[in-house]
């Protein structure tokens, strides 16, 4: 069924340990990415749903995979942990998709590893369908982030609090190499590991800098402005991903681990769901200096490449770092110009901004509702809906006469601005409640939920008089308050 073609497996031993998936007692195929497989040019045979089952859970290994589960390191909420690795996910094989690009394979949930240390290696229908709900939804927002291939259930039971159905989720990512998996060799000390690793990921993920004359340092730089780009365009849509480790951090630039990871409702800039994340550390504001962080511990792993006389790699990663901050701003501002509407660039853009986010912040406002009913006051509409998102208006309202005046430096027409301003405000995000109606509907083995919602997803910048009850934030009631990494 796959073409694979497997260059982690080819990488020395101990990169990893070779595992084969813990067959399951009742496969079932819940769910499987037409769209996601023809990309991947996979040959699936759609007319024996069994077997696909069978193979997507692990019980049948297909010809070429190399299971294996990959070895990692971690700094989790600030501690590091010099051994995590892969603990319940077990990557089959690579295949390379139509456009020529190598994609990874893992089946996560698939039984107990050599890393496993307590866990059982197995997941939980929820938070398998959680990632698929949450990852599907962010590729169609238009933000990089690892896919959903399949959703298999076990016909067994997980224990976490309670008993709950079991399954395996079929993930796709451009690659699974974390920080934490430079982390592992520099905790041992060994440089020819992390140069193996670093070549690795310079020749699957920015080939260009091959021929650079200071290739490892211009790895360093380019996964920092990739990381930059992708946090800025999550706080563009309000996503805060909860548990930024290390280990949760991809070379490739892909948004990875959607445990307790949810989207704002109500706009506060010191947001924050996850249940384990009590100091606030990743915090919606926090992203970009924890992300900072997490590069200045991939550049700790790289100073042995960077330069023999390790003062000076010292000095070279500080200017990646500096770099970093810089990068983010432009690209942070970059995104919320477009959201207001902006075409070009003005000095006081940023104040603009930062204007309607202390308004959002004061008002309570609703972070995509409001965004997207700016959308129709630029095409004409009037401000009252808008102004109702804000418990108090008088503050949106005067900042509405002063995006007027910027407006108004730009020729645009009225229904041109709108619409490019639609492009980039989301009508439909996955709000907490709707994906918890979803899971807990999922549990009692209706799937109808998760469906609609998937579809709802598909096409988040598009008004869909079938799905408005996805573009209004929860009421009261339905708030929810709390997330759950659910492993
Ligand atoms: P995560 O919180 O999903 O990023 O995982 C952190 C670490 O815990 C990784 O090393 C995982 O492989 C491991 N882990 C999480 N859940 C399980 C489980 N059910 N069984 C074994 N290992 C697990
Ligand atoms: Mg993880």
């Amino acid at each position: 069924m796959f073409q694979f073609d497997n260059s982690y497996a080819r990488l020395p031993d101990h990169f990893y340990a070779s595992v084969y998936p813990e067959p399951v007692e009742g496969p079932v195929l819940l769910k499987f990415n037409e769209a996601l497989a023809e990309e991947l040019g996979i040959g699936a045979d759609l007319s024996d749903p069994a077997r696909l089952a069978a193979i997507l859970a692990g019980n049948v290994v297909p010809q070429g995979a190399t299971p294996l589960a990959m070895a990692y390191a971690g700094h989790q909420f600030g501690s590091f942990v010099p051994q995590l690795g892969d603990g319940r996910a077990i990557l089959l094989g690579e295949v390379v998709d139509r456009s020529g690009t190598r994609r990874d394979i893992q089946l996560k949930g698939a039984g107990p590893t050599p890393f496993s240390r307590r866990g059982d290696g197995r997941a939980a229908l929820g938070p398998v369908l959680r990632e698929y709900i949450l990852s599907e939804a962010m590729h169609a927002l238009g933000i990089r982030a690892t896919r959903a291939l399949a959703a298999v259930a076990t016909g067994e039971q997980v224990y976490r609090e309670t008993p709950q159905p079991g399954a395996v989720f079929v993930r796709v990512a451009a690659s699974h190499v974390r920080i934490g998996t430079f982390q592992y060799f520099a905790a041992r000390q060994d440089v020819e590991g992390l140069r193996i690793l670093a070549d690795y990921v310079i020749d699957r993920h920015y080939p260009e800098l091959k021929e650079r004359e200071r290739p490892y340092l211009d790895l360093l730089r380019a996964v920092a402005f990739a990381q930059a780009d992708l946090v800025a365009r999550w706080l563009g849509v309000g996503f805060i991903h909860g548990v930024m480790n290390t280990d949760n951090m991809t070379l490739s630039g892909e948004t990875i681990d959607f445990g307790p990871c949810a989207f704002l409702d109500e706009y506060d800039q010191m947001k924050v769901f996850s249940s384990i994340d009590q100091g606030g550390r990743y915090a919606y504001r926090n992203q970009p200096g924890i992300a900072q962080w997490n590069i200045a511990r991939l550049a700790e792993c790289l100073l042995p490449l960077i330069d023999d006389d390790q003062d000076k790699a010292v000095l070279s990663a500080n200017h990646v770092l500096s770099e970093f901050g810089e990068r983010f701003q432009t690209q942070w501002l970059a995104v919320f110009r477009r959201k207001l509407g902006f075409l070009e660039e003005e000095e006081g853009d940023g104040d603009l901004v930062q204007g309607l986010l202390s308004a959002m912040q004061e008002g309570e406002a609703d972070f995509t509702r409001t965004f997207r009913q700016l959308c129709h006051v630029a095409g004409g509409e009037s401000d009252e809906l808008f102004l109702s998102l804000f418990k108090d208006p008088s503050g949106a309202s005067g900042w509405l006469s002063r995006w007027r005046t910027r407006l108004e430096q730009e020729k645009a027409l009225p229904q041109e601005r709108a619409s490019a301003m639609r492009a980039v405000n989301p009508a439909i995000i996955p709000r907490n409640h709707k994906v918890e109606e979803a899971l807990a509907a999922a549990n009692y083995g209706d799937l109808s939920f998760f469906e609609r919602l998937l579809q709802a997803l598909e096409k988040p910048y598009e008004d869909h008089v079938e799905f408005a009850d996805y573009a209004v934030p929860p009421k009261p009631e339905e708030r929810v308050l709390q997330t759950f990494c659910g492993t």
